[in-house]
């Protein structure tokens, strides 16, 4: 039986979104986050944008190492044999790509202006194909931007084009949250029985349904006997309305009726980790949690009404489909009230050694606390916010990888 696995988009069109964004740091705690939930791939990047290169091959150090494992992580590129050339100049070690190129008429017409026919688009994704095949790319995923404008015998070649070159997935992009369930299942089933590759699903919320039509197009993946692959960002962050929400969608693929019985993900998603991804991210991107998101919310499992309250009181399952607990909730949240000292950009050895001594890490002498604290200031200059524990540990764990992360080299 077919299976669904989750790529998580959120260093990738996350970080798109208008007015937000993330630092390198941040990026590589979510790539560490989604590791530890068993998330099947990160798309963790752009390889051809300069500043992004020593994140990433930071990153991909991390996953040598053993630290950024079983993940994968997948760079971003648009389909042009220049982009993929250029990637692997500046990240010679990525090893997998998702290579994306507009396939609808609005988009080719409206893009290229008249410059390129349905078969250029093909021909140069061919290309693109090619190129990272040359280069030793492992894996390759081929984004159909705009999809669910495009009509399906294009797309339908499209797909197959890029399978006899060598990629091993097609993604139907409903890049403007178009399809609702019924379509984007039909589309998805069509894609799986005549391109014969397995299908990844990436939806949009502007229309409020991207959850329902990732679930909607993984079925249709499955149906049409292929393995699906749902994009999710955390929080749903993403461009415009957003993605679909990462845990939202585990949620709606193991708990919704019926579905798990037919549709599994290929391996358990550790939802318990929910609860601590959702909030880093809230507090990385400087967006609050909708108080009535699912999973997560801080409504999420309050009861006040007088029917619903007695009727939990008696048994949880009376108003819960799920447990706090299942999502990672439950722990009493201690804030600090009273004086706090936090690390900062402008932070001395004193009262960082205090921070570090209250989460543990004990320094082996003073030139090693002193270089932590001083990474620890490069971290603070990018964030502007204090960084988490994890952070701290994480700088404090891997020193010469964080002095990586937080290289910048502009251009002469
Ligand atoms: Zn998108």
């Amino acid at each position: 039986m077919a299976k669904i696995h989750i790529i998580d988009v959120t260093n990738r069109d996350g970080v798109q979104s208008a007015r937000l964004g993330l630092s390198k740091l941040e990026k590589t705690m979510i790539n560490l986050y989604l590791n530890e939930m068993g998330i099947f791939q990160s798309e963790f990047g752009f390889p051809t944008t300069r500043h992004e290169s020593f994140y990433l091959r930071a990153n991909l150090e991390l996953a040598e190492m053993g630290v950024l494992k079983p993940i994968r992580l997948g760079g971003w590129v648009r389909a042009t044999a220049a982009d993929v050339e250029r990637a692997f100049e500046l990240v010679p070690g990525i090893k997998h790509l998702n290579l994306s190129t507009p396939t609808s008429d609005q988009m080719i017409q409206g893009k290229f202006q008249g410059a390129k026919s349905q078969e250029d688009i093909i021909c140069m994704m061919a290309d693109a194909v090619e190129a990272a095949r040359a280069h030793g790319a492992e894996s390759l995923g081929v984004n159909a931007e705009d999809a669910s404008r495009t009509e399906t015998g294009f797309l339908v070649r499209f797909g197959s084009a890029a399978r006899e070159h060598g990629a091993q997935r097609i993604r139907y992009c409903d890049t403007l949250g178009y399809d609702n369930p019924f379509t984007i299942y039909e589309s998805a089933r069509t894609m799986a029985e005549n391109v014969g590759m397995p299908v990844e699903i990436h939806c949009h919320g502007d229309l409020g349904m991207a959850v329902a039509n990732s679930i909607a197009g993984a079925k249709g993946a499955i149906d049409g006997g292929q393995d699906a692959y749902i994009n999710t960002t955390i929080n749903g962050i993403g461009e415009r309305a957003g993605n679909a929400d990462l845990v939202a969608t585990v949620l709606a693929v193991s708990k919704s009726k019926g579905f798990a019985e037919g549709y599994q993900l290929e391996k358990p998603v550790d939802l318990g980790k929910a609860w601590k991804i959702s909030r880093f991210a809230s507090y990385a991107f400087g967006v609050p949690i909708p108080i009535d998101q699912p999973g997560v919310g801080a409504n999420a499992f309050v009861h006040s009404s007088g029917i619903h309250a007695d009727g939990v009181l008696k048994d949880s399952g009376n108003y819960e489909l799920y447990s706090f607990d299942e999502v990672g909730r439950g722990e009493p949240e201690t804030v600090e009230t009273g004086s706090e000292i936090c690390a900062g950009e402008y932070g001395g050895i004193s009262g960082f050694k205090h921070v570090m001594g209250r989460i543990a890490v004990r320094f082996k002498g003073p030139g090693q606390a002193e270089r932590i604290l001083e990474l620890a200031r490069y971290a603070n200059v990018a964030t502007q916010r204090p960084l988490v524990e994890d952070e701290l540990l994480f700088i404090a764990k891997y020193p010469g990888i964080a002095g990586k992360i937080l290289t910048l080299i502009p251009p002469d």
